[in-house]
């Protein structure tokens, strides 16, 4: 029996493997992730490794392989605990080891480290105030915000203040020369609230906010450990309730993790958790080098943090002692990688807890299926929050069937509805969102005159329109010829929705030329400072109506939106996906939140084909409740997660000969394996994006209601892809539940 062996984990040699002879004496012992020390090197000095696999063969001279020493018994380190989870990461979703490795062991890069500038108020509280009005006067807003800012914190770190206030370094220098700040640089990191207790304003929990503290003390106390997901709309007050489940961890010498999307990690979330816990809090961020990530990690590890701030990776966050993870806006999709392993943060947040001894607290205004799945499964508990506790309103929500404005003869983009309230707002100087849902668009086919849109027999999804003249389902490779009339009405106004952001933007200034308009998208936003300028610009009320797509309604307060038009509601309800009627109530509901997030009650208009669609009718009443019963329904009958499991197979390969036939030989494997098992086997298919880079990619799926013998499909055509050289040439990669498609 022979041990893979990786050395000095944390360092930067993680890409080799040694072999070691597994002694008899230990043979029972040992297992993946373990720690061992091993003789290493020439001097055969003992060196602490850990065990990343197992062979009965050894692939070099038998003579020279070594003896494992010992099981190392201080592993209880947060390494070993680390090591298992990426062992179970594996396992779960696929991939090497060392792939696992690296997702969650900081590695030490030497790297320079990047200078952090910190912005000092220099004068007093009272000319502070002075300066804001001042600024809010000559209607300077960046100005005005940085000066706010400065009267929260007398420092504020820089980088935090351009990402999440998007303002400039020329903002910051002429408050610098008017003498307003200074600009001072630190090498390493320090929090700079200092009064953290002063700062923390005591407010009284609502009777509901009350519930879920008592109901997570209790069980902590106990020494009950669980998952709860905390549900409640945007306002109701689920961060004040994960800050004091925090406190109660670090009160007992724990620590927490939380993670918070990118796009939705703001400047006022995190100075509040800043002004909660102080010195003790860290967050980590994309702009963050590897170097000053490896810094953070071993902040943590040392013991000189409690709480942890972050997008998916602050997951692997080496606390000594950790409490709790919070996970905010679970529901989102960035929570799972596009990496292999391609993990998943709310299932790999549960096994850390469990083998850590932690609670999981997840948190959503629009839960995904999973969670609430689970939470009715009993497997998950659910506190809810039904009310806001701020007074903002809910906005006014009207869907407009836009096969009737084709009847009435209105051929725009714009409904009468939508333009009559553009108007209304332009006069009164209020802004106005432009949203076109372009999510997953895939070039489906729909009717304009009765909304139908052609969708594959067998599996419930739209077909898309190739190039080729022909529709094609991306998940079982079914295609017929593209219709040139209605198959339902016989319309012929039967085609793929075209308009893009820039046609929309074109469309505005034609029709409200005394308008300022905005346009925010991919090709818009392609350069480094492009989305934040625009966002700032918009912020500052230097344009009236901003047009863009989904990156535009998720995190962003922008108080003076009163109204939201969402152009194309069906757009992501039609795209190839069994995920598209979640992600459209998703989106149509965050899309209604960007309205009237200030004094004044906003509007949204929800333009769409298909308003009898019950993604669109439930996001309209704000009824969640309604739309899991309804797609629940429905991912049962088709046999999707959450009810079934979906172990997606990718493969791509710059032969598209020996791609078809490894996916012809890699189905039949597939099927032989599966054929006692009940388990489904579909494909192979052409994913969305079928070539990518001239690289062809070819997708197989399999369905079955328990992830176990999903894993074992796995494991079997691991073995089967790695015993056959023919696949040496192919990429192929396993995705669990995916996501979003290939
Ligand atoms: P969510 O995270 O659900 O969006 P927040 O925790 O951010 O909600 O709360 C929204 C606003 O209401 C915040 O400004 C917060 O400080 C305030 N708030 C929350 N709970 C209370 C309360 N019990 N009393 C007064 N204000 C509250
Ligand atoms: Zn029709
Ligand atoms: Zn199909």
């Amino acid at each position: 029996m022979y041990a893979d062996i990786i050395i000095d984990i944390t360092h930067e040699k993680l890409d080799k493997v040694f072999q070691y002879r597994v002694p008899e004496e230990l043979e029972g012992d040992l297992r993946t992730g373990a720690g061992v020390i091993v003789p290493f090197g020439r001097g055969n000095r003992e060196t602490k490794g850990y065990i990343v696999g197992f062979s009965e063969t050894c692939d070099y001279d038998a003579e020279k392989i070594k003896n494992i020493l010992r099981t190392d018994t201080s592993s209880v380190m947060i390494e070993a605990r680390l090591v298992a989870l990426a062992a179970w990461m594996k396992e779960n979703y696929g991939g090497t080891m060392i792939q696992a490795l690296k997702t969650v062991l900081p590695i030490k890069r030497t790297e320079q480290q990047k200078e952090q500038r910190i912005l000092k108020r220099c004068i007093s509280r009272e000319a502070g105030e002075k300066k804001l009005e001042e600024y809010l006067h000559k209607n300077q807003k960046a100005r005005a915000r940085l000066m706010a800012a400065l009267l929260d914190d007398e420092e504020v770190e820089y980088s935090l203040i351009s990402q999440k206030l998007n303002i400039t370094l020329t903002v910051v220098r002429a408050l610098e020369e008017q003498g307003v700040l200074k600009i001072k640089n630190h090498k390493i990191y320090r929090n700079p609230v200092k009064e953290k207790e002063q700062q923390r304003h005591f407010i009284t929990y609502t009777e509901e906010q009350e519930r879920a503290i008592r109901t997570f003390e209790n069980d902590y106390k106990k020494g009950i450990r669980k998952t709860y997901l905390l549900y409640g709309v945007t306002g109701s007050g689920k961060t004040e309730v994960y800050m004091e489940m925090i406190r109660q961890v670090v009160k007992e010498k724990r620590q927490a993790i939380v993670l918070i999307p990118e796009i939705a990690l703001t400047y006022q979330t995190v100075m509040r958790f800043y002004r909660t816990f102080g010195e003790r809090v860290s967050i980590m961020n994309s702009r963050l080098s590897a170097g000053e990530r490896y810094d953070q990690m071993m902040r943590a590890k040392k013991g000189e943090i409690d709480v942890m701030i972050g997008p998916r990776s602050a997951l692997f966050t080496p606390f000594p002692s950790l409490g709790l993870i919070v996970i905010d806006e679970e529901h989102e999709a960035a929570y799972k990688s596009e990496q292999v392993p391609r993990y998943h943060a709310r299932e790999t947040a549960i096994e850390r807890a469990s083998l850590e001894g932690a609670s999981v607290v997840l948190g959503s205004a629009t839960p995904s299926m999973e969670a609430f799945y689970r939470c009715e499964l009993g497997e998950y508990t659910l506190l809810e929050l039904k009310r806001r506790t701020a007074k903002a309103e809910l906005p006014e929500v009207y869907t407009v069937d836009m096969r009737e404005e084709l009847q009435k003869g209105n051929r725009s983009i714009l409904s009468d509805r939508l333009h009559e309230l553009m108007e209304d707002r332009l006069k009164k100087k209020e802004q106005i969102i432009l949203f076109l849902n372009r999510r997953g668009y895939a070039g489906f086919l729909s009717c304009r005159s009765c909304g139908y849109v052609v969708k594959c027999p067998h599996c419930d999804v739209s077909l898309a329109t190739h190039n080729n003249g022909k529709m094609v389902c991306h998940y079982c490779g079914y295609e017929e010829t593209v219709a040139k009339k209605c198959p339902s009405c016989g319309s012929p106004h039967i085609g793929g929705f075209r308009a893009g952001t820039q046609q929309i933007e074109e469309l505005v200034k034609k029709e409200f030329p005394q308008a300022r308009v905005l346009r925010m998208d991919l090709d818009t936003t392609r350069s480094k400072e492009g989305h934040e300028k625009i966002l700032s610009a918009f912020a500052n009320e230097e344009a009236d109506i901003l047009v863009g797509t989904q990156m535009i309604v998720k995190g962003h307060d922008f108080p003076n939106v009163t109204l939201v038009g969402v152009l194309a509601a069906d757009m992501s309800l039609y795209s190839d996906d069994f995920r598209s009627a979640e992600r459209t109530f998703e989106l149509l509901t965050q899309a209604a939140g960007r309205a009237g997030r200030g004094k004044k009650k906003g509007e949204v208009v929800i333009q769409t084909y298909s308003p009898e669609h019950y993604s669109i009718q439930t996001a309209a009443r704000q009824d969640y409740q309604a739309f899991y019963t309804e797609e629940m329904n429905y991912r049962e009958l088709m046999g999707y997660p959450p009810a079934e499991h979906l172990m997606a197979v990718l493969v791509a390969c710059e032969d598209e000969a020996l791609l078809e036939k490894g996916m012809h030989y890699l189905k039949l494997y597939a099927m032989r394996i599966t054929k006692n098992r009940k388990v489904q086997v579909i494909g192979p298919a052409a994913p969305a994006v079928g070539k990518v880079k001239d690289v062809y990619r070819k997708v197989l799926y399999l369905k079955q209601e328990s992830y176990e013998i999903l894993i074992e499909m796995k494991d079997k055509m691991e073995q089967y892809i790695e015993l056959n050289r023919g696949f040496a040439k192919m990429r192929i990669q396993f995705d669990f539940d995916p996501m979003s498609g290939f």
